[in-house]
């Protein structure tokens, strides 16, 4: 990722960034930031970027021409080294569209002005921007910056909290520390930051680390047990317990999932599972649900997953859909909300499949003969060659460019595949010809069990009717069948 922060204080946003370990992610090439001078693109002979605010008030405002100058210069660089764009699927924002027709390159990267008036900076937000390829943050100081110029360049306007600081840059600094330190590979441990503060709805329990004694309060016991499960126990507690006392805000909203949670696996614990899992591994959103029934957004995968509890209560539960559900897909989970979801949205594909659970928390065992590896980007023409539903060039991208794809490599040559799809289910599974039937897919299968059990996830796939090699080999890894049919639907 390239961040690039407009400042008028280029020395505090660097020295501030170059230590620990996003200085360190910034020597292995995962993380670059360059604070740009703003002083260095005014057009005024005493380097001036700051005048009076029309109508009297107190204090100094930035001028639109320094900052519109530096923009367009950070903008050209990004257009020339050929990186703009390509993270995520954002629309342009349509303050984007006002900067093209005023002679601008064509950027689709996000501007993030850091203002009080902003949208309330979160966790949720940070992963969402740790996705794309560049970011510029436009810190103001004084009163802020003339409207005229944000109108023109800013796509975000983000506060780190209700209160005034001086100027922009430790916001900024708050804002890239918290994106770069989610980009894959800038923590040692990727798991790290799922099971962290604020991850599902959840403050982080207590940790201790050596000595056992100090000034003779001792290490909870269960830690010291050895006895995982135990461990785990206690630690949601300390984290429930926990947040209840500091923030009833997010406990409200935990408890709210952990009812549906119960709800969904009283009614259908393998045909439910990407709905319980997504709430679980703190993916996704309730949007609306009640006794007709749940609908459930992953805003980053972009599903919509809806469950009617009665016949009768389709309807109501399709109507929660906002918008157009243009760019979504549907996981539908039972037959009577298609109708009204063909006659709510231009959906024109319909895909039954199974769900299909591991239940059981003990690993399965894995041929030693295989080495499991994950596929980087430099993967994509072959993965994209090789799998037999390859349809989405961009998406097979995002999936390895995330870590998520996995290969099976037998004495350093690559046999075949697996991955995890983004809403979470295990999926992708492509055993090469040459290699097939010598126990490789299931080799792959149990990797992938393996991994999410080891993240503390249910592990769980769909496999589509009429796939009956699939089901062969989903009952052979003891998986559970959900005895109806789910709908993926696009
Ligand atoms: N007059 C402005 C207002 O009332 O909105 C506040 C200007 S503030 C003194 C100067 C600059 O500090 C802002 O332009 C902004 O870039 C930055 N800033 C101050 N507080 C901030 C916060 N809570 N979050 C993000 N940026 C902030």
């Amino acid at each position: 990722m390239n961040c690039y922060v407009m400042t008028l204080f280029p020395e505090m946003v660097e020295q501030g960034m170059r230590t620990s370990i996003l200085g360190k992610a910034m020597e292995k090439g995962l993380l670059t930031l360059e604070a740009v001078n703003i002083r260095d693109y005014t057009k005024d002979r005493h380097k001036k970027t700051d005048d009076y605010p029309y109508g009297g008030g107190a204090g100094m405002l930035m001028q639109a021409q320094p900052v519109f100058d530096c923009y367009r210069a950070i903008s050209e660089k990004i257009e020339k080294d050929g990186a703009a764009g390509i993270a995520g699927n954002r629309k342009p924002a349509e303050s984007l569209v006002h900067a093209s027709e005023s002679g601008l390159p064509a950027s689709n990267t996000r501007v993030i002005y850091l203002t009080p008036q902003g949208r309330l900076f979160s966790q949720k937000m940070a992963k969402e921007l740790s996705k794309e390829e560049n970011l510029i943050f436009l810190c103001g100081h004084y009163e802020g910056i003339d409207e005229r110029v944000l109108e023109e360049i800013v796509t975000d306007y983000v506060s780190v909290g209700d209160y005034v600081l001086t100027g922009g840059e430790l916001p900024a600094m708050v804002m890239v520390d918290a994106v770069a330190r989610l980009i894959p590979g800038v923590l040692h441990n990727e798991t790290s930051a799922d099971c962290e503060t604020f991850h599902n709805d959840l403050l982080e329990y207590p940790q201790y680390s050596r000595p056992e004694e100090w000034h003779g309060k001792r290490v909870p016991e269960v830690l010291l047990s050895g006895d995982h499960r135990k461990i785990a126990a206690w630690r949601l507690g300390q984290s429930e317990r926990r947040t209840a006392a500091n923030r009833p805000d997010l406990y409200d909203r935990y408890c709210r999932k952990q009812h549906y949670i119960r709800v969904l696996t009283e009614k259908g614990k393998a045909h439910h599972i990407d709905m319980t899992e997504s709430l679980r591994r703190g993916r996704g959103e309730i949007v609306e649900a009640s006794e007709a029934g749940i609908l459930i957004k992953d805003e980053e995968a972009k599903v919509y997953m809806l469950a009617a509890f009665d016949a009768d209560q389709a309807e109501e539960v399709v109507g929660w859909v906002p918008g157009d559900g243009s760019g979504w897909q549907f996981s539908v989970h039972q037959e009577s909300l298609l109708a009204p979801l063909g006659q709510r949205f231009p959906v024109s594909v319909r895909l039954p499949v199974y769900h299909v659970v591991y239940t059981e928390r003990t690993a399965v065992s894995v041929p030693k003969h295989l080495s499991f590896r994950k596929l980087g980007e430099d993967y994509l023409e072959e993965v994209m060659s090789r799998y037999h539903m390859a349809t989405d060039k961009g998406y097979l991208e995002e999936r390895l460019r995330g870590g998520h794809i996995y290969g099976a490599f037998a004495d350093d040559r690559l046999t075949g595949f697996a991955g995890t799809h983004q809403e979470g289910s295990i999926g992708m599974l492509e055993v090469y010809g040459e290699y097939r039937r010598q126990g490789i897919g299931r080799a792959l299968e149990s990797f992938m069990i393996n991994l999410h059990l080891s993240m503390g996830y249910m592990p769980y796939g769909a496999v589509a009717e009429g796939n009956q090699a699939s089901l062969g080999l989903q009952g052979s890894l003891r998986m559970c069948m959900s005895k109806g049919l789910l709908y993926w639907v696009w």
